[in-house]
Order: structure tokens, then C-alpha cells, then sequence
């Protein structure tokens, strides 16, 4: 299909469906998060059972099945849901993303039907809470030289080696984990497994103290003689880093709607503020220089919304959307971190205190351009894809 008809072919035009999400998941914000957000960032405080009351609303497996308890809706609704959480505390935003897209997305993508109905009416409900750990200390662009082994012991796996900076590796209740079981930069060396919290030999190590995305847990999985049954190999033998980059291209979408969300609140708090901060006898919005700013921050943010429901349709549509996601996902993290930045700019000195939400949105932002592929990674992508 060639890019014109593609293009012609999409609609924008908001269902029903996502204006009730839009609603529903807005106003769960307004009532759950927002009295809370600056207290969670300030204790680096990971709200366990927040997640459970957004799994009562489905919010934990939009995008799996009915028949595994989960919402059963498409990435618009996936996307709309994650911006309104989003726009009130990206932490929250981030951790949803990745329970929904990296952990019950692999498992629901290339999980066996045993797996799925073991798994999924579990993580799609919120009461367990799922983690995704690809990157270790040494590999984080470079994933294919990890270093976590797993070998083969009879009918059992036995893993060594760490993962770091996984969201949820303390809280998790199950883990997706990638490791070597062949050669070193090898595609076809790695292979996947669920491992679940409690296993011998499976133990959360340290967390990180954030910059930004502080209520989001971020910790390295240690594995030291873990030994793991067969039955829990996503998949066969050496496709583990495959499934992965198709687990990513869907992930990117969710990290662009993260980037959008925060880029949304740090715009409507500006939009807000400069209209009711008066300077020189007039409110500041008066002056070209704000309005010109808040001009482009809304062009960009549409754009970035664009870009994201190009690669959701996509998504929706089965096709392939490995460089649409990167499109979106480089786009919206560089916006988002481009707007908050504005919006602190246009709150001046009130911006630089925590009295105001925006001080947030720009330590939160900087994330969307590291995690799930770096806004370097997402042009490497981009670029191997035009370059065929
Ligand atoms: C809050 C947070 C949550 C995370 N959650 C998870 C998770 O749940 N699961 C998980 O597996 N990982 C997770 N990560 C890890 C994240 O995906 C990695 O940090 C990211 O992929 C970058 O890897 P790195 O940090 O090792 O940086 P590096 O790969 O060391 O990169 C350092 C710099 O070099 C640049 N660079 C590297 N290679 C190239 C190249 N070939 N060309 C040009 N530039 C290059 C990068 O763009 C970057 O600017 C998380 C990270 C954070 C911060």
C-alpha cells in the first residue's frame, strides 16, 4: 500500500469508545492521582494499589482479550488511556506502559495458550504486576551482547546474570526476562522465559534514585542458579530477541503516548497560567513572545498526535509499523521534553519551585527519550528502514 492511500484511509475521527475512556480515565486522575503525585514523587513511592483499582477499570489489559479478563480494545482506546494518565503523572503513565506493552504484550504476543490462560486473567486485572527486563548494565542500546545466561539443565533452564533499570523489578509479581542461550551478538542466541517473583535464585537488587519518573520503580533482577521449568520459554529456542524488537515497535507507541500525556499537562497548565499572570499591567499571554511559544507547543503536540494514531492504525491493522512507532516515539519524546521545558519558561521563577506541576513534566519527560529505544536509536531505526 503506498503511503498516500494509507494515509487517506485513516480516520481520525474519535469514537465513542475512546471520548468515554477519555472521560472515565480522566477523571480516575483527577480523583486517584493527582492528590497524591507530589508526595509519591517526593518518596520515590511505587502505589502498588493504585494499579490494582486501574486494573478494576481495565486499565491493566486494554489491549488483551475478554476471554483472559482483559478490556479487549485497540490501541487508540490503549493510547487515549495512557495520555489522560499521562497528562497527571507521567510515572504513572510510564508504569502502565510498560506492564501493558513490554510484559503482558510479549506474554499475549507469543505466549503458548497454557501461558496466556496462566498469566493474562491475572496481569490484565491489575492483581499482579508485571516487568520486562532486556537491558543490563553493560547492554542497553546494544542488547544482543548481553550477558545473562541461561543453560539448559535436563527439562529445566538455569539463569544467571542481572537485568537493570527494570521498571517493576522489586514489586513484580512475574517477569519477562531475555537471556543468552547462544552466542554472543547472535540474533537467533537469545531467548525468552517467565519468571515469576518467588523463584529460587530470583531476587530484586538495587533501585534507582530518578531524576524524573520517581514514583515509577526502576531496579536491577538479579538471578543467581535460577532454575526455571521448560514450559516457561516464550516461544522456541533463539527467538527471544525477535519477539523482543516486535514487542518494542508496539512499546514505542505506548512510551509516544506517554511523551504526549506529559506534553499535554505541561501545555494546559502553561496555556492556563499565561492568561491569568499579569506582567506590565497585562496578562503575560498578551505578549508575542509567550503566545508565539504556546503556539508551538500546540502545533507540536498535534503533530506528535498524528504521528502516534499513523502508528496505532497500523498496530490496529496487524501491519508492520516498525518505523511508523519510531517515528512517533523519537517525534513525541523530543516534543515532550521541548514543551515542558517551554511551559517551566513560561511559568518563570513559579516553574522552578514544586508548587507547580510543571517542574515535573520536565524531569519526567527526559525519560521518553531514553527508555524503549533512545531518540539516537529510534533515528537508527528510522534511517535502516528508509535506507532499504
Ligand atoms: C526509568 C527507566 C525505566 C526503564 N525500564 C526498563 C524496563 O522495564 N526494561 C528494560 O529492559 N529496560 C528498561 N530501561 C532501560 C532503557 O531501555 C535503557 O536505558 C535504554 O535502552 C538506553 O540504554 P543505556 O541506558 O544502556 O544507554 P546506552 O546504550 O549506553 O547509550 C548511551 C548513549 O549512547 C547513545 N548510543 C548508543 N548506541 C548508539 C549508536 N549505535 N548510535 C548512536 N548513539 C548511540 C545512546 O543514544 C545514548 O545517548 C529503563 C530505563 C529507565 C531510565
Amino acid at each position: 500500500m503506498s503511503r498516500t492511500k494509507l494515509i487517506l484511509q485513516m480516520d481520525f475521527t474519535t469514537t465513542e469508545n475512546q471520548r468515554l475512556i477519555a472521560q472515565t480515565v480522566g477523571k480516575f486522575a483527577e480523583t486517584h492521582i493527582r492528590p497524591e503525585f507530589m508526595d509519591w514523587d517526593e518518596r520515590q513511592f511505587f502505589p502498588v494499589e493504585l494499579f490494582r483499582k486501574m486494573g478494576e477499570l481495565g486499565l491493566m489489559g486494554i489491549l488483551v482479550p475478554e476471554k483472559y479478563e482483559g478490556a479487549g480494545l485497540g490501541y487508540f482506546e490503549y493510547v487515549t488511556a495512557i495520555v489522560e494518565i499521562s497528562r497527571v503523572c507521567g510515572s504513572i503513565g510510564l508504569s502502565m506502559a510498560a506492564h501493558n506493552s513490554l510484559c503482558s504484550g510479549h506474554i499475549l504476543q507469543f505466549g503458548n495458550e497454557e501461558q496466556k490462560q496462566k498469566y493474562m486473567p491475572k496481569l490484565a486485572t491489575g492483581k499482579w504486576i508485571g516487568a520486562w527486563g532486556l537491558t543490563e548494565a553493560n547492554t542497553g542500546s546494544d542488547s544482543l551482547r548481553m550477558r545473562c545466561v541461561a543453560k539448559k539443565d535436563g527439562d529445566h533452564w538455569v539463569i544467571n546474570g542481572s537485568k537493570n533499570w527494570i521498571t517493576h523489578g522489586i514489586s513484580g509479581d512475574v517477569a519477562v526476562v531475555l537471556a543468552r542461550t547462544g552466542e554472543a551478538l547472535d540474533s537467533r542466541g537469545i531467548s525468552s522465559f517467565i519468571v515469576e517473583r518467588g523463584t529460587p535464585g530470583f531476587k530484586a537488587g538495587k533501585k534507582e534514585n530518578k531524576l524524573g519518573m520517581r514514583a515509577s520503580e526502576t531496579s536491577e533482577m538479579v538471578f543467581e542458579d535460577c532454575r526455571i521449568h521448560k514450559s516457561q520459554m516464550l516461544g522456541n529456542e533463539g527467538e527471544g530477541f525477535i519477539q523482543a524488537m516486535k514487542v518494542l515497535d508496539g512499546g514505542r507507541i505506548s512510551i509516544a503516548a506517554l511523551a504526549l500525556g506529559i506534553a499535554r499537562g505541561a501545555y494546559d497548565a502553561a496555556l492556563k497560567y499565561s492568561k491569568e499572570r499579569q506582567q506590565f499591567g497585562k496578562p503575560i499571554s498578551e505578549f508575542q513572545a509567550i503566545a508565539f511559544k504556546l503556539a508551538n507547543m500546540a502545533t507540536k503536540i498535534e503533530a506528535s498526535e498524528l504521528l502516534i494514531l499513523q502508528a496505532a492504525d497500523l498496530k490496529n491493522r496487524g501491519q508492520k509499523c516498525t518505523k511508523e512507532s519510531a517515528f512517533a516515539k523519537y517525534y513525541a519524546s523530543e516534543v515532550s521534553v521541548q514543551v515542558s521545558t517551554d511551559a517551566v519558561q513560561v511559568f518563570g521563577g513559579y516553574g522552578y519551585t514544586k508548587d507547580f506541576p510543571v517542574e515535573k513534566f520536565y524531569r519526567d519527560s527526559k525519560l521518553c527519550t531514553i527508555g524503549e529505544g533512545t531518540s539516537e536509536i529510534q533515528k537508527l531505526v528510522i534511517s535502516r528502514e528508509i535506507l532499504k
